[in-house]
């Protein structure tokens, strides 16, 4: 098994190597919780979720750190505006992105570390830099990088050094910024009135720190001066991942990240999904109309991740749909009785599937040729199933394999059905009650079975017990 992903520093196709043998370190690029996340957000933390998933899957051990960015120039705009306090302000935000999170099924990071409870580390460095002479005190007290002093700035945004060094003699302080407008930016910002009670009392000085020193400090502190794989959406390329190389490397003369992977956006009639444009919907709205979240996380991640994705609420239904499908052949699986031969067909189809899903998905995560082999196989198995050609121990192989490739997908509804044999029994009567066309002696199957908790559903492949 090689992996292979694409590096955004490279541009091309790489093998993966991890670092450590045993254990992969990935950082992922947090929200900044200054309101809810919209689902464009939520489609860079599932393709991150799909690449730790599918690393584990690999047999990978994983140490995924995301985090909060708890203090910018938009939280503290946003909080003053409400008349709240910072904290309290971050932490309902907060709270709301961890309840979505689980509701998206995505995995936790090991670690969520806030940007407020990193302040110290983010002076260590900035003071190292300021003593190697690459970062250095503007008029104002705010403390800027000089990007004319590393390299390698540029590089992984595909930036012109020479344009850059003729630019570079003026300064932004202002977090987001435009690749024509690359300067020197703010390692730390100087305490100004608009910050209110927002400061932090320290060695260089009072004030709060730039938003990219944030995430150096946090991948650094969690998972060591180098790391294997920093996700986070194509938007975060310049200047944010471009300026935490710069502060990451110029302080610690290594290179910071082997893997910068990036996922493309989701977007609305072709333009990215933002808060600025207003074109954007929450998870929050999409429950309230009745969506599933499992439907909503199947959308997001069934085009592949350096695609962009057009969001529509049509969408949402061909996914939803192609989540039931899946949940409706576990079931259907799930109730098969099995009294007849092991069938030699299916550890073929199984395996024909297992191979394809992996091939796709160990070349830079070709999600939908993955899901097209499970799909085909589903398709296979249903025909054996129909014509009652699945045993016992069929029945489990295939089950086991839909669990492997769900460790990654995230969308079987894991409903505790408890098929008893009774249950069993009372359900084949029903059925052949059905088949002498004795509709009374159906039903009042129909009836002891809902008493027991159960519904039939009666479909193609046969009778389909679920919970009521
Ligand atoms: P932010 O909270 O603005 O820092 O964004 C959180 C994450 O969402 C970052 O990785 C962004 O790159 C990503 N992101 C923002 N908008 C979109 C979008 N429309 N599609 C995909 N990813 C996005
Ligand atoms: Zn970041």
């Amino acid at each position: 098994m090689t992996l292979k992903f694409f590096n955004s520093l490279t541009r091309k196709q790489e093998n993966f190597k991890p670092i450590k043998k045993e254990e992969v370190s990935i950082y992922t690029c947090g929200p900044t919780v200054y309101d809810f996340a919209h689902i464009g957000n939520f489609r860079a933390y599932v393709c991150a979720d799909i690449l730790k998933r599918y690393m584990k899957y690999s047999g990978l051990k994983v140490k995924h750190v995301m985090n909060i960015t708890d203090v910018d120039d938009k939280t503290i705009k946003n909080s003053q505006a409400q008349n709240t306090p910072l904290s309290d302000y971050t932490e309902k935000y907060t709270k709301a992105f961890f309840e979505d999170l689980k509701k998206l099924n995505i995995d936790s990071a090991d670690v969520f570390p806030k940007a407020t409870e990193t302040i110290p580390e983010m002076v260590n460095i900035i003071k190292t830099l300021m003593d190697k002479g690459i970062a250095y005190k503007g008029e104002d007290g705010s403390i800027y990088f000089s990007i004319t002093k590393f390299k390698d700035y540029g590089k992984l945004a595909n930036l012109n050094l020479e344009d850059l060094q003729e630019g570079a003699s003026g300064r932004v302080k202002s977090d987001e910024y435009e690749k024509e407008s690359a300067h020197d930016f703010a390692l730390w910002k100087a305490y100004d009135e608009s910050d209110g009670d927002i400061f932090w009392e320290t060695d260089i000085g009072k004030g709060r720190p730039g938003w990219h020193i944030e995430c150096s400090a946090m991948s650094m502190k969690y998972l060591g001066e180098q790391i294997d794989i920093h996700t986070g959406g194509i938007d975060l390329v310049f200047p944010h991942h471009q300026n935490e190389i710069a502060q990451s490397e110029a302080y610690t003369e290594k290179k910071f990240v082997n893997f910068w992977i990036h996922n493309e956006y989701l977007q609305v009639e072709g333009k990215k999904m933002s808060k600025s444009l207003g074109n954007f919907y929450t998870l929050r709205d999409l429950l309230e109309k009745g969506y599933s979240a499992k439907a909503i996380r199947y959308l997001l991640l069934s085009t592949h991740y350096r695609t962009q994705l057009n969001f529509t609420l049509d969408g949402i239904d061909a996914a939803d749909a192609a989540v039931k499908k899946i949940n409706e052949f576990i079931s259907n699986i799930s109730n098969i009785k099995g009294n007849v031969d092991f069938n030699e067909k299916v550890p073929k189809i199984c395996e024909k599937a297992k191979k394809g899903f992996e091939k796709a998905m160990d070349k830079d995560l070709e999600i939908s040729q993955a899901l097209a082999a499970i799909f085909e196989m589903m398709k296979e198995i249903n025909i054996l199933a129909s014509e009652k050609k699945i045993s016992k121990d069929n029945k489990e192989d295939i089950l086991k394999l839909m669990d492997m490739f769900d460790s990654v997908l995230g969308i079987i509804e894991k409903e505790d059905l408890n098929i008893t044999d009774e249950i069993r029994t009372l359900v084949d009567e029903r059925e052949k009650a059905r088949a002498e066309k004795d509709w009374k002696k159906a039903d009042e199957i129909r009836d002891k079975l809902a008493e027991k908790g159960i519904t039939v559903v009666d479909t193609k492949e046969g009778p389909v017990c679920k919970k009521r």
